[in-house]
């Protein structure tokens, strides 16, 4: 088992400096480390009071824990003496626990009653206990996996790890998908980075949410580092999927004319890949550029040029502060308002020393991201289901949403302060979490800025100078940035593929009703496996790492029995497939992203809810953690 962690001893490092180690844990975030004096140490007193942290306050990181100054001091000192112990060569006294311990532990370090379950899924994320990795026996069975980004190089480390053997095919020249495309100014996440990791390659990232170049960095290392590059056929766009029963075989055919015959199809090709352009009318007219965000050209300079920003969702919160400096005018078209939560870390580096600990103090890197998984995954799931008895069912659905309101209506006034207008315009009518929570990358005070105007209107028209909004406000613009969103709807759009009996998927699921067992797997589609498919976009917040980690595991897990048993095609059974289908939308019709006070991709043009995930993750998890061959129609014989 290796422990994130443990980079000290297995260089050699160790013990080269106490007064190092002291003054990097005066950064630390305490409530991460008293789990960690319990594991090193084996000492009951450090799971009692006054040992004991409070609890984060909405996703703070809570560094102090609440502690008083005297207990702060004693933790970091104990940590500083039984690192120094665990360097000399003392075995950590818990080294790995698990089950209640482990919860015990974790609710230690949340500072909040913690559920068995969550133990159950983090031993595995945190290490320890190994993650289930079967190796299938010598077999035909061979995969090709489409798109090279956070799913699909994932796919291929865990295929490669199982003996299957596969190629990826990727349209760009690099890995990264979305991190690839997205070149934005200002593009990163909006999930804390040791957060938005995989479990098993950790990363000491220079701020709390990477921006797009080191995210697409980790990406490139986690593919080199795993020699993935050699099977990845980089600039290939898969056009075509055709099923063949007989065989039981893919062929995947490229724009390039290639064709690619394999067992296994699975798709990594994104929700967010596919650029949406609105059919505005005029758009050929217009004189200056116009572009789509995750479009970006290389050559523009919006130096001194009027602007106009279209949309203002996630992409739009991260380009128009990024911009507004540089800009002559900025003006921002919304339709509508989003919810915009502020966060205390959003901009600030982690300091080295932060990196020191991550490295030096045994289980310290674990118990953090143990904490923000926490934080930022299932933690406001409660707080989304509708209360059917509530009060104020326009402006909320249920007390806890109706306190989160206020308090994000209050961070609009305090940000707004002395522009009732601009407030006017930002406070949403519909329930926070209804769209996809942003957080504040700053927009606010750009929209106090002497260059930057609000237009609450949508666009009617684009003209040659410029757009006009649909009450006839006229926007004269050099540059119109596109910040419309995805076709999220439309999964593996516009490949075209057809399973068995030449059966299309997009006449399946028409233009916006996708439906997938587990989001994964499709009745009359033998053998092919999503990611990010239907029903599995995270819309009360965490890491999509985190899923894409749950469907790999469990498509590999179907590979290798398919492997071992000989089996020529698994087929979901329809009515697994309806079934589940039938429990998703019987869980979102509980759901906030139901409610009629708002428009969000979530949801279709008839109101059902196809690109989010109505489950905890925890739940997910569960679900996705073997797969039970019972769900599937098998055909044997290879
Ligand atoms: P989006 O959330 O779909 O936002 C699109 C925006 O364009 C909305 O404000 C929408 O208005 C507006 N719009 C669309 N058509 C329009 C029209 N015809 N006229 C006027 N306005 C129009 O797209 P996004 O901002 O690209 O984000 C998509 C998703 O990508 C996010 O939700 C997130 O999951 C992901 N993302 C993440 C990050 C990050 O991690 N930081 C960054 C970027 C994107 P309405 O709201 O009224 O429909």
């Amino acid at each position: 088992m290796s422990f994130l962690g443990d980079a000290v001893r297995a260089t050699g490092s160790a013990g080269s400096g106490r007064v190092e180690l002291v003054e990097a844990l005066e950064q630390a975030n305490l409530p991460s480390l008293v789990p960690v004096l319990h594991q090193l140490t084996g000492e009951d007193r450090w799971l009692r009071e006054p040992y004991r942290p409070t609890r984060s306050r909405g996703m703070d990181d809570n560094d102090s824990g609440g502690f008083a100054p005297e207990v702060a001091a004693e933790i970091r000192a104990a940590v500083a003496d039984a690192v120094e112990q665990y360097e000399a060569g003392r075995p950590p006294a818990v080294p790995a626990p698990t089950g209640e311990r482990l919860r015990e532990l974790l609710e230690l370090a949340n500072g909040e009653p913690t559920p068995i379950e969550y133990a159950d899924m983090l031993a595995e994320d945190m290490g320890f206990v190994p993650a289930p990795a079967r190796t299938a026996p010598p077999t035909d069975v061979t995969a090709v996996i489409i798109g090279a980004g956070v799913s699909g190089v994932l796919a291929a480390i865990r295929l490669a790890e199982a003996g299957i053997e596969h190629v990826v095919l990727e349209k760009n020249d690099d890995v990264g998908g979305g991190w690839y495309e997205n070149t934005y100014p200002g593009a990163g996440v909006d999930t804390p980075s040791h957060l938005y990791s995989y479990s098993f390659f950790p990363r000491n990232w220079s701020t709390h949410f990477g921006k797009r170049d080191e995210v697409q960095q980790y990406l490139r290392d986690i593919a080199d580092g795993h020699g993935l590059r050699e099977r990845i056929e980089f600039g290939t766009e898969v056009v075509e999927a055709l099923h063949d029963e007989e065989s039981g075989s893919w062929t995947t055919r490229t724009a390039d004319g290639r064709e690619f015959v394999s067992r296994i199809l699975i798709s990594a090709t994104g929700a967010l890949n596919r650029p949406r352009v609105p059919p505005i009318p005029g758009f050929d007219t217009f004189a200056g550029r116009i572009f789509h965000t995750a479009q970006w050209p290389d050559d523009v300079d919006l130096t001194g040029k009027r602007v106009a920003v279209v949309g203002a969702g996630a992409s739009a919160m991260q380009v128009v502060p990024a911009v507004a400096a540089t800009v002559g005018r900025l003006t921002v078209l919304q339709r509508s308002p989003q919810w915009i939560a502020p966060n205390d870390v959003y901009f600030a580096p982690i300091d080295r020393a932060v990196h020191l600990l991550m490295d030096r103090v045994p289980f310290y890197r674990r118990w953090y991201r143990a904490r923000l998984s926490w934080n930022f995954n299932d933690r406001v799931h409660p707080s989304l289901q509708v209360d059917p008895g509530w009060e104020h069912p326009q402006r909320s659905v249920n007390a806890v949403n109706d306190a989160h309101r206020r308090v994000f209506t209050r961070y609009i006034e305090s940000e707004l302060e002395g522009r009732p207008d601009l407030v006017a315009k930002s406070v949403p009518d519909y329930p926070p979490f209804g769209k996809r929570m942003l957080l504040d990358n700053g927009w606010y005070r750009t929209l106090r800025r002497e260059n930057v105007e609000l237009v609450t209107e949508s666009v009617a028209e684009i003209t040659p100078t410029g757009l006009r909004g649909d009450d006839g406000t006229e926007v004269d613009a050099d540059v119109i940035i596109l910040a419309t969103g995805f076709h999220t709807h439309r999964y593996l759009w516009p490949i075209e593929v057809r399973g068995r009996d030449g059966v299309r998927l997009a006449d399946v699921w028409g233009d916006q009703d996708a439906r997938a067992h587990l989001g994964i797997t499709v009745p009359g589609f033998p053998n092919l496996f999503l990611t990010c498919g239907p029903g599995t976009v995270l819309g009360h917040g965490g890491s999509f790492i985190t899923i894409a980690e749950c469907q790999v595991r469990y498509i590999t897990d179907l590979v290798v029995t398919m492997a071992e048993k000989g089996l020529r095609t698994v087929e979901v059974w329809p009515e697994v497939e309806d079934d589940y289908t039938r429990r998703h939308d019987e869980a979102h019709a509980r759901m906030l992203w139901t409610h009629p006070g708002m428009t969000n991709w979530y949801r279709n043009a008839d109101g059902r809810v196809v690109s989010t995930m109505p489950w905890r993750i925890v739940d997910y998890w569960r679900m996705t953690h073997e797969a039970d061959l019972a769900d599937y129609r098998v055909v044997p014989g290879s």
